[in-house]
């Protein structure tokens, strides 16, 4: 595929998807953007001044980070508006005490993160990375970069009935990755020392290491694909592409603008946002909170207010439908790779869209010719959810489901349309440059 075919905005999140191995890289990738065009750092434990014009971010727990530009006016005279996205992708992690051997291999212990699509994760050349507690109290993000595991399918010739029965795979004792050769030196503490080896506390040794949190990747790099490349293939699209396009969004939006933007890029939420960095935490509300009420130092209800006339965009992958089981869609409301944003609409309430925040989104759309598609599940099949319900009801912010359409969702490798990129940026772009305030009474 010629090169001036990939647009710029997807060799970029190619670039992003790369560096974003684990929750941990994907936050360092954002701050050093953030930090690049001129975000503060705020931390927690300090107090905060905030002015009208501000921008700056904070991260929490290491895995989800909060980014924010004020507005020309007070949140509570103009509202948020909020992207959200989350940072975490399923996949294989290192369980506390890792060292195995069996039959003459080394071979490391690992847990299942989140709804894994098992069998995708067989055959590939795995690496390791994510981050470690040193006894200083310093944490630093390893990665290993080349591959140093994999876990082999057995041979057709010993599970003769692998393509009829299917692929049956016990997430305890078939996904054991193959470290080495028993009769070679070498595990976990070498793989340690290894990635240690490339931090700024270089000096660390393995005996340093007091707390770790590593996930296994796929070193295969994002790339593209198809008969006139119109494919982009990678690991993490779910949900790297939303951090990325929210980022991007927020980053190419005019400096000045009435409402305050904010992009919530989440931690665990693949496995139910439940947890001290997640979107069921209070760190939204915390940060808004800070926010609103810096702008409005007198007045106590300056937190509602805002959230009054705010809308919370979840941004999150959408199922395209598959030539091979169409069926699995509702005929009516089935996305297709290349034809644009689509927003998720869930009677029940597994989307938090509803009219008025569909209609937000509408207008934004109409704003830069994108037409969007639209999903809703069959109604005789389980519904996805996201972080839009849950920061709708904890914050009380009206919200809308909306993502990039893809296909192989949570498979090791995902795939989506190179042309989808770019317009899931620019409407959100368009959001945050022409949001006029919502109201909560409609
Ligand atoms: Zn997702």
């Amino acid at each position: 595929m010629p090169e001036q075919d990939r647009t710029p905005e997807a060799s970029d999140l190619a670039v992003f998807l790369d560096a974003g191995k684990t929750p941990y890289h994907a936050v360092a990738e954002v701050t050093r953007r953030l930090t690049n065009a001129g975000f503060e750092a705020f931390r927690e434990r300090e107090p905060w001044q905030v002015a009208l014009g501000a921008r700056g971010y904070v991260v929490r727990a290491g895995g989800s980070v909060i980014a924010f530009q004020l507005g020309t006016r007070p949140p509570a005279e103009a509202g948020f508006l909020i992207i959200g996205a989350h940072t975490d992708s399923p996949n294989l992690r290192l369980k506390p005490l890792p060292d195995l051997t069996s039959v003459g291999y080394r071979q490391l212990s690992v847990e299942v993160y989140g709804g894994v699509l098992l069998s995708t994760w067989l055959d590939r050349e795995l690496s390791l990375a994510g981050r470690v507690v040193l006894a200083d109290g310093k944490t630093e993000l390893i990665d290993l970069e080349r591959a140093v595991c994999r876990i082999p399918n057995l041979a057709i010739h010993l599970n003769r009935e692998v393509n009829t029965a299917g692929l049956q795979l016990n997430a305890q004792t078939h996904l054991l990755p193959v470290l080495g050769l028993e009769s070679q030196a070498g595990g976990f503490s070498t793989l340690l020392s290894e990635g240690l080896g490339d931090t700024p506390s270089s000096g660390a040794r393995v005996e340093d290491v007091l707390g770790f949190d590593l996930c296994l990747y796929d070193t295969q790099r994002a790339g593209f694909a198809g008969g006139k490349g119109e494919f982009l293939c990678a690991s993490r699209l779910d949900n790297l592409s939303s951090c990325h396009a929210a980022l991007s969004a927020l980053l190419g939006s005019p400096v000045s603008s009435e409402v305050t933007r904010v992009v919530a890029l989440y931690d665990h939420e693949e496995v139910g946002s439940q947890s001290v960095s997640g979107a069921r935490s209070l760190l939204i509300a915390d940060v808004l909170e800070r926010l609103a009420a810096g702008c409005s130092p007198r007045d106590a209800s300056a937190l509602p207010r805002a959230i009054s006339r705010s809308l919370l965009v979840s941004a999150d992958m959408a199922h395209a439908v598959h030539p091979n089981y169409a069926d699995k869609h509702d005929k009516q409301h089935r996305p297709v790779l290349g034809a644009g944003p689509v927003i998720k609409v869930n009677a029940n309430q597994s989307y938090a869209t509803d009219g008025p925040a569909a209609a937000a989104f509408n207008a934004a759309c109409r704003r830069v010719d994108v037409t969007p598609q639209h999903f809703s599940s069959r109604n005789d099949m389980a519904c996805g959810s996201t972080i839009g319900p849950i920061s709708a009801a904890r914050l009380g912010v009206r919200a809308i489901d909306v993502g990039t359409p893809m296909l192989g969702m949570h498979s090791c490798r995902e795939m989506a349309a190179v042309s989808d990129v770019a317009p899931m940026i620019r409407v959100l772009t368009s959001l945050f440059s022409g949001f006029a305030g919502l109201d909560s009474a409609s």
